[in-house]
């Protein structure tokens, strides 16, 4: 069994990145929701219950890590408006550790309090905020994105008045694991109070933990003259942050907030509000009721990331020279082609037949479910390992012999299936795919608002984990 591994390394960065912070004291601990795999991963399996609360909503400090938790303090773009009144305002890094593969983790949390930077907010998240977290997070795991896992869902018996849920509502804390809290805003922040030392700091220490040692440019890069630095550190990001859009697009997936202080340098995706999974391939898709001009709409993410990227680049204007930044701001738009193939061939359990091919597939395979409009993720479903009998048994068989699925079929005819696609799994062989539908994510939190019934909430989990394992995630 791994042992749990604790770290504490943010400390070091010192007072001008955090603020020491005491966590919410809860009426009651009821538990929700633990995420058993990744409490594996990281040592944490062998918790009773009881226990658990007293990390997981009491949050006891853990031996060897963190001695107080911290807000963390940033800045960042909403909605392309700067927004120097940021800053964690209802959660903090709670603790570090390692997982069993040597990463560093963190668990961050989300509704345990008020902090400096709550400004008239309660620093509370509402029992069906963390339910809606947990489902997106579990999803896209299993769909193959790179996310932030729900680690704990913890309901704490206060009620809460907010705009967009019939009020009162329910309160939970939750708890997450991510690959960094390190966000664009957190460079932003530095630039915007003018201290280059700060900068220096981050980026170092951005370096040292949180980039693949596979990367020899970058391990060549620490001590190196910072220029070079920047520009690894940068090209490192801009390859990360088109991969996660890949997988994004390749899931459906709409984000919602792609604000610079929601947006991770390690290019896991994180801060799940009103995300959306799109029902049919529509570029114009919005998930968030207040996004009035459509700017993260689901096709305009690729653009919105980009623009993100753009303001992490310019942190660094008065520290090196503005060809170093343009060099490295092209490692986004020279990946997203590239990654979006290999992210569509992923999830169809394809292999690659050479990078022009590979493109020219995942161009089809997006017009055709945008000519279509055939249910977004039934088409992976039945498209899985390019299986003919598969295809023509589906419900919407008629429509993959229309004229919107010609041009894909004549790619397709060309891809053979991924080595482990197995298509006997009880996921595939099933009446069809795991989605969280807006109406579906209704639909399980009826029960629970109205009889405090968790039966289809659980039900979802247990499809999902069911689909993670028929795609081997691990
Ligand atoms: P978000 O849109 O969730 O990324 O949050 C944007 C900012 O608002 C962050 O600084 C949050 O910590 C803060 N915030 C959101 N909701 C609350 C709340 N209920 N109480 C305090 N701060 C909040
Ligand atoms: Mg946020």
């Amino acid at each position: 069994m791994t042992p749990f591994k604790p770290e504490n390394i943010h400390s070091a960065l010192g007072g001008d990145f955090f603020d020491e912070v005491q966590p919410a004291r809860f009426p009651q601990q009821i538990l929700r929701f633990r995420n058993q795999k990744w409490a594996e991963k990281v040592g944490l399996a062998g918790l009773d219950d009881a226990h658990w609360l007293r990390r997981f909503a009491g949050f006891e400090p853990f031996h060897g890590s963190l001695n107080v938790p911290l807000a963390l303090r940033y800045h960042g773009h909403q909605f392309r408006n700067y927004n120097p009144d940021l800053g964690d305002g209802r959660g903090f890094l709670y603790a570090q550790m390692r997982d069993d593969s040597g990463r560093l983790l963190d668990f961050g949390t989300k509704g345990s309090g008020t902090t400096p930077w709550s400004r008239s907010g309660d620093g509370r998240l509402t029992l069906k905020g963390g339910v809606r977290e947990v489902l997106a997070t579990q999803l896209l795991e299993a769909q193959g994105v790179n996310t932030s896992k729900s680690f704990s869902l913890v309901e704490t018996g206060e009620s809460l008045v907010r705009g967009d849920e019939p009020s009162p509502t329910r309160a939970a804390v939750l708890v997450r694991l991510n690959h960094s809290h390190i966000r664009i805003g957190t460079f932003q922040r530095f630039a915007a109070l003018d201290q280059p030392e700060n900068i220096e700091k981050l980026l170092d220490h951005a370096i040292k933990f949180y980039v693949p040692k596979a990367n020899g440019a970058l391990v060549e890069a620490e001590g190196a003259l910072l220029e070079n630095r920047v520009g690894s550190f940068l090209r490192t990001v801009g390859q990360s942050l088109a991969c996660l859009v890949a997988q994004w697009m390749a899931a459906g997936f709409v984000h919602g907030v792609l604000n610079t202080d929601n947006i991770n340098i390690t290019g896991e995706s994180f801060d799940y509000g009103p995300w959306r999974f799109v029902p049919t391939y529509a570029p114009d898709f919005t998930a968030a009721y207040f996004d009035h001009s459509g700017l993260y709409a689901f096709g305009r993410q690729p653009s919105a990331v980009g623009w993100n990227f753009t303001r992490l680049a310019e942190c660094f204007v008065n520290l090196v020279p503005i060809s170093v930044l343009n060099d490295a701001l092209e490692s986004y738009s020279e990946n997203l082609q590239p990654e979006l193939a290999r992210a569509v061939l992923e999830r169809l359990g394809l292999q690659s037949n050479g990078f022009l091919s590979d493109i020219s597939l995942a161009n089809a395979w997006f017009k055709a479910l945008f000519d279509s409009q055939v249910p977004f993720e039934r088409a992976f479903f039945d498209f899985y390992a390019n299986n003919e009998q598969r295809i023509n048994d589906s419900p919407y068989a008629a429509r993959y012999v229309s004229e919107s699925f010609a041009p894909l079929r004549a790619v397709l005819k060309d891809f053979a299936p991924h080595a482990d696609a197995n298509l006997n799994h009880a996921y595939f062989t099933g009446d069809g795919p795991c989605t969280v539908l807006i109406e579906e994510v209704e639909a399980l939190w009826n029960p629970i608002a109205q009889r405090d019934d968790w039966s289809s909430f659980e039900a979802k989990l247990a499809h999902i984990a069911q689909m993670s394992d028929a795609y081997q995630r691990g």
